[in-house]
């Protein structure tokens, strides 16, 4: 069963279960306090009647009242008053012997009410063909009366019967407010979990054709649907853009072993044609060796950027000297003999760091490393790590060839080289790795530089 169908099955429910509940709470107290009402009624009607008869040994003229019963009586009168209720609302009241026969007023039950016997000022109960009877006696007494009884009956069903007929209005009416509820229970679920059917039918096109340019574009809000919707956006977003990096990765990295496979094969084409001179031949194994080694430095490269990105979430950071790390890599990359470059250094001791050791020493070596390839003949490389305040800099300047205003905000893609066609042309791998290892540690690395008078890049964090 889908939600949609839940929901409008449990409103109904809930809904019928309530109204069932709050109509049969109504009807049960308003039948038990009418039949209270009709008991009373009844035993004042009885009660009533009672001065209502009177017992005359001799009627004169002066007691007889034209609108008065006269009915003879164990050697009298009785005089029934013209007040006498015969039936009145349903009640029913009869003037019998002892022995049960009526002598005034009426006995709609007969022969059944005949033989109950009378009980005073008590309420009795008569069940004729499935029908409830109330029944209300009293005993006259007084001179001439005695041994008469009154006898009130009334169906239980008179307090009932207009009940019913309203119930059954009341019932009707409870048909068509959960009907006209159910319709409004459909269009609320059905406009409630709309942005569901929206989340899905993205979710079954990404997940069909693959198209992870697909969005749910709910809009802002802080209904739970908007967010869920919007995080399920962003999730695709952070999703494509992984995509797109790893297709414009593996896209640029065949282009970039491209160009050197290219050169290898053509270089030994080249040798193999015909005979050539030893010079040649020596020239050739050079540009195949060069190009090697390009590829494979490359390949060592993306292996190492590819380690990392994979490992990203899982580098456990811990204190570590960092004064003491740059020290002696500066100390180790002192030894290089490149071009005659000297390296200076100026490190604040016991700056401590929170991080990943060998990424740190990474990032700090391809800074060092680039200011030596890029540096200029008997030139100079300045590596400074100081703290101000919360913020550690690591800076690498030197003297070198610099950048132009046109490269400096690419130098930090992947593949990006400013001149491809120098023999020392590396990978374009090693400042962008710097600056993500940078971005893992919550920092940044920012360039400054003058074209053909040096460069200085900045770790800050
Ligand atoms: P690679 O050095 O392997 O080519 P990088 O990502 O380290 O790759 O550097 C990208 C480009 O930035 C380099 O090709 C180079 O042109 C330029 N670059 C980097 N460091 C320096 C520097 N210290 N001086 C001048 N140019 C630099």
């Amino acid at each position: 069963m889908t939600v949609k169908n839940k929901i409008i099955v449990w409103f109904i429910s809930i809904l019928v279960i309530v109204f069932s509940l709050a109509f049969f709470t109504i009807y049960s107290l308003s039948s038990s306090f009418l039949k209270e009402n009709l008991k009373k009624s009844l035993s004042q009607t009885v009660e009533k009647n009672v001065d209502e008869i009177e017992y005359y040994f001799i009627l004169s003229g002066e007691d007889e009242n034209i609108y008065n019963q006269y009915i003879e009586y164990d050697g009298g009168f009785l005089e029934i008053d013209d007040d006498f209720l015969n039936t009145v609302d349903g009640i029913t009241i009869g003037l019998y012997e002892k022995n049960g026969n009526l002598i005034y007023g009426e006995n709609p039950l007969g022969e059944h009410l005949v033989k109950k016997g009378f009980s005073n000022a008590i309420l009795q109960t008569i069940t004729v063909e499935g029908e409830k009877h109330y029944v209300f006696d009293r005993k006259l007494d007084g001179i001439g009366v005695d041994g008469l009884w009154l006898r009130g009956t009334v169906p239980e069903e008179t307090a009932l019967s207009g009940l019913k007929s309203v119930s059954k209005i009341a019932l009707i009416i409870l048909c068509i407010i959960v009907e006209i509820s159910a319709v409004i229970g459909i269009i609320i679920a059905e406009k409630i979990l709309k942005p569901v059917k929206k989340i899905t039918q993205a979710a079954i096109q990404i997940g069909s054709s693959k198209n992870l340019k697909q969005r749910i574009n709910l809009g802002e809000g802080k209904d739970e649907f908007k967010t869920l919707a919007n995080h399920f956006d962003k999730m695709v977003d952070r999703l494509d853009d992984a995509f797109e990096a790893e297709k414009r990765f593996t896209s640029d990295a065949s282009h970039e072993l491209r160009t050197p496979v290219a050169v290898i094969s053509a270089q030994c084409e080249y040798a193999l044609e015909s005979p050539k001179e030893t010079e040649e031949y020596i020239e050739a194994l050079e540009v195949i060796s060069r190009q090697s080694k390009k590829m494979s430095s490359l390949i060592n490269d993306m292996l190492s950027l590819s380690r990392f990105e994979h490992k990203k979430g899982n580098y456990e950071f811990c204190n570590f000297d960092f004064s003491l790390c740059i020290s002696e890599l500066c100390e180790d990359l002192a030894l290089v003999e490149s071009k005659n470059i000297t390296l200076y250094t100026d490190v604040e001791k016991n700056i401590q760091i929170n991080g990943e050791k060998e990424l740190l020493e990474r990032l700090a070596s391809n800074l060092i490393m680039n200011a030596y390839k890029y540096g200029k003949e008997n030139g100079v490389i300045n590596v400074s790590l100081s703290k101000k305040g919360e913020k550690i800099f690591l800076s690498v300047s030197d003297d070198g060839i610099g950048i132009s205003e046109v490269d400096l905000p690419r130098v930090f893609d992947r593949f990006y080289c400013v001149d491809k066609s120098r023999n020392n042309a590396g990978t374009g791998l090693g400042l962008s790795m710097a600056l993500e290892i940078a971005r893992l540690h919550g920092g940044d690395i920012t360039v400054e530089s003058t074209l053909g008078k040096g460069s200085t890049f900045t770790f800050i964090i």
